[in-house]
């Protein structure tokens, strides 16, 4: 919405998934003043450290300004070409499954509407996955499970309406800090609202908490099967609820009794003080409005679909979901993240929540594209996608908008991969990422401030991200190189968009296709929308329907679940050890996340030197007796190593620090810290479920540098 009067442009932070809504105006000395945007509900107002200092991040400094082939420039008729030129040869010779894109949680709505659209109606395989399997998709799987749909079942709103909010394996204070901010706020209004911080680590987050569990990293089913069974020998289960709304309830029960029968048994394996696991319990026992958050800490397990459905568990047999100031929810790491399922962005979906394996889903989906074929089965995740092409099996892959070189666990196995594949392409708006290194065409895509489209935040927001600043002459937007290459590849009708307007209303018409009452995603009464309208569009949560017109602030509450038989699922959950064990050789736990003021891999926020002074280098914070039997100083350089890799990092003595575990950040690229890159150690286990890696969980030496 851009007012020329004061020349504002209400836009959206390019950063985490909180998705707060920011105003730029022009200001004449220092380029652009960035605000947040009062009117926006996810914020009202509010930003971050990362988004004031997005001004800083502007700019042509460093940017792909032009297509390049082997790191020429060329014109884009060019590289559109051998790209369509080297894919079609593939696919003729070794099928659709040799082919593969791995797109983004930063990409816009429309372009990942556009990327799967291609992939899995017209090449006809579903190779095609996001980093977004690296932070949500094991809540994706564990809603599905319990909900037959991918449903977050609140909103923002319910953190200020809880009585009790119970953050575990989240730092929200460094990660979803507007979200971060609005919870204390909340809590110095109603000092009576309870806080209950569960992580290995005490936090920044750990402030505002009336408890803070320091977990033993690994063993939060156990403690959330022991609150089930604490709930049960209570008898604080919602009966009508169970009975009328919920399946598998006694087997449920019956795995939670035996995992984790009492208090001392749950404190003895998450090494807790028994005491502060029966404040924890009876807190949740007798707090009707309770909200649990989780992020990164349950999700990036080898068992992370489990640890979810071991916390809805909890929510279900209390009814405590969907109604204001209860229920549990996700904590979606990206912008977009929560956009790109919406549109199938996963190798396991297909698009509108539509699932590959339902041949009704995918005869809808081909009849509605007017498609030569649909992917009849799913592509491969993340980790195993670039161990395929690491073993030559997919011989041809694009990487839109995200730095897997960087971000991937075992990354050196990634760069190997990359360096032997047949044909790597990069669309990316920075020139020199570390992943642009391995591109044999590299495509100047456009940046934040440039794109015009939307994204939808963590509590199923949908907000419009829209243009402020004129885009280099030869960047384009990631929907229309999808295209171009597309209509190479001889699919010109189905891919002759003029706007992200017009694939916004395609995206929204599919969503509302015949089956609303099967599923939960549907924007349905959006399709319509004129350019004036979509460029206008306010910030609205899904569904968005004839009946809801204004948008959906809760779900599920009613218990209208999207199982076949309209029920919840309750799933037992045997709790399992992470993949990979402490060993003699290997006797620490590495831990690895984002800090407060950088963003993914450094490629936006690396730019701003106000954001890098946080903190200026690789580090690692150690608890102080693991430093005295290390003999580490604090301030020292050393070496961390696991069986996958090693890095150097300082060494930053911690008494927050649980014994026994390491917290490396995850930021640093090549750019900043060559031997710095932490996921280079990071073990490749995943989730058998979700596919997510372990990201929080890999046995790591420490050696003098
Ligand atoms: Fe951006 Fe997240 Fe900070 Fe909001 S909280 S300003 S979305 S980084």
């Amino acid at each position: 919405m851009a007012d020329t009067e004061c020349s504002t442009v209400k836009t959206t932070c390019p950063y985490c998934g909180v998705g707060c809504g920011i105003s730029v105006s022009k200001d004449t000395e220092a380029g652009f003043k960035i605000s947040g945007d009062m009117a926006h509900p996810a914020n009202k107002g509010l930003l971050c450290s990362k988004g004031a200092a997005l001004a800083d991040t502007l700019g042509r400094k460093g940017r792909l300004l032009a297509p390049e082939i082997n790191r020429k420039s060329v014109e884009w008729e060019t590289a559109l070409n051998k790209i369509a030129t080297g894919f079609q040869e593939i696919i003729d010779i070794y099928g659709p499954d040799a082919v593969a894109f791995y797109v983004s949680g930063q990409l816009l709505t429309e372009d990942y509407y556009v990327a799967n659209k291609l992939m899995k109606g017209f090449i006809g395989a579903a190779n095609i996955d996001t980093n977004s399997r690296l932070c949500m998709s094991s809540s994706v799987a564990g809603h599905k499970r319990a909900f037959g749909s991918d449903t977050v079942p609140g909103c923002y709103e319910d953190l200020e309406l809880a009585d009790l909010v119970v953050l575990t394996g989240s730092n929200a204070a460094w990660c979803h800090p507007v979200l971060y901010q609005r919870l204390v706020a909340a809590k110095t209004t109603r000092p009576n609202m309870k806080v209950i911080v569960i992580d290995p680590r005490q936090t920044a987050t750990s402030d505002c908490a009336d408890l803070h569990l320091p977990i033993k990293p690994g063993t939060d089913a156990v403690l959330f099967n022991g609150l089930l069974t604490h709930l049960k020998k209570q008898q604080k289960f919602d009966d009508h609820f169970t009975n009328k709304f919920c399946d598998g309830l006694d087997a449920t029960v019956a795995t939670a009794e035996a995992t984790a029968p009492n208090v001392e048994f749950v404190a003895n394996v998450c090494c807790l003080d028994a005491k502060d696991v029966l404040e924890f319990y009876a807190y949740f026992e007798k707090t009707e409005k309770a909200m649990t958050l989780y992020s990164q800490g349950i999700n990036q397990s080898s068992s992370g679909t489990d640890k979810v459905n071991s916390i809805l568990n909890c929510h279900l047999v209390t009814g405590r979901i969907g109604r204001p100031g209860m229920g549990p929810f996700s904590l979606t790491g990206q912008p977009n993240a929560m956009g790109g399922r919406e549109v199938g962005g996963l190798a396991n979906q297909l698009a509108a929540h539509m699932e590959i394996d339902n041949s009704d889903h995918r005869e809808l989906v081909q009849k509605f594209w007017q498609s030569p074929t649909i992917a009849c089965k799913p592509g491969l995740a993340a980790v195993d996608l670039f161990d395929a092409v690491y073993a030559g099996d997919v011989k041809a892959i694009w990487i839109m908008g995200t730095n897997p070189a960087v971000s991937m666990p075992n990354n050196s196995r990634v760069r190997q991969a990359l360096k032997k594949c047949k044909m790597v392409v990069v669309s990316d708006c920075e020139q020199n990422t570390d992943t642009a290194d391995f591109a044999d065409v590299l495509l100047p895509a456009l940046a934040w401030g440039e794109k015009d489209g939307t994204v939808t935040n963590s509590e199923r927001r949908i907000s419009r991200q829209r243009p402020f600043v004129p885009a280099p002459r030869n960047a384009k937007p990631d929907w229309w190189i999808i295209s171009e290459v597309a209509k190479r590849l001889g699919h010109v009708s189905a891919f002759k968009y003029q706007s992200s307007a017009e694939i916004f209303r395609e995206h929204a018409l599919l969503s509302g296709h015949q089956n609303n009452a099967t599923r939960d995603f549907d924007i349905s009464s959006l399709s319509t929308l004129t350019q004036s309208e979509y460029d206008d569009l306010a910030p609205i949560q899904w569904p968005v329907t004839d009946e809801q017109p204004k948008g959906t602030a809760r779900l599920l509450g009613t218990g209208a679940f999207f199982t076949p038989g309209k029920k919840a699922v309750l799933v037992p959950v045997s709790p399992q050890p992470p993949e990979h064990l402490p060993t003699p050789e290997y006797p620490l736990i590495l831990n690895t996340g984002r800090i407060r003021d950088q963003w993914h891999t450094m490629t936006r926020t690396g730019k701003s030197g106000i954001l890098s002074a946080h903190r200026p280098e690789p580090y690692a914070e150690i608890h102080p007796i693991d430093a005295k039997l290390s003999k580490i100083r604090d301030r020292e350089l050393i070496t961390l190593e696991t069986l996958w890799g090693k890095m150097v990092a300082r060494a930053t003595i911690s008494p927050y620090q649980k014994q026994g575990s390491i917290f490396v950040p995850i930021h640093w690229n090549d750019q900043y810290a060559s031997n710095g890159l932490v996921d280079a150690l990071v073990s490749p286990a995943t989730d058998p479920i979700s596919k997510q890696p372990e990201f929080k969980y890999t046995p790591v030496a420490i050696r003098r540098f």
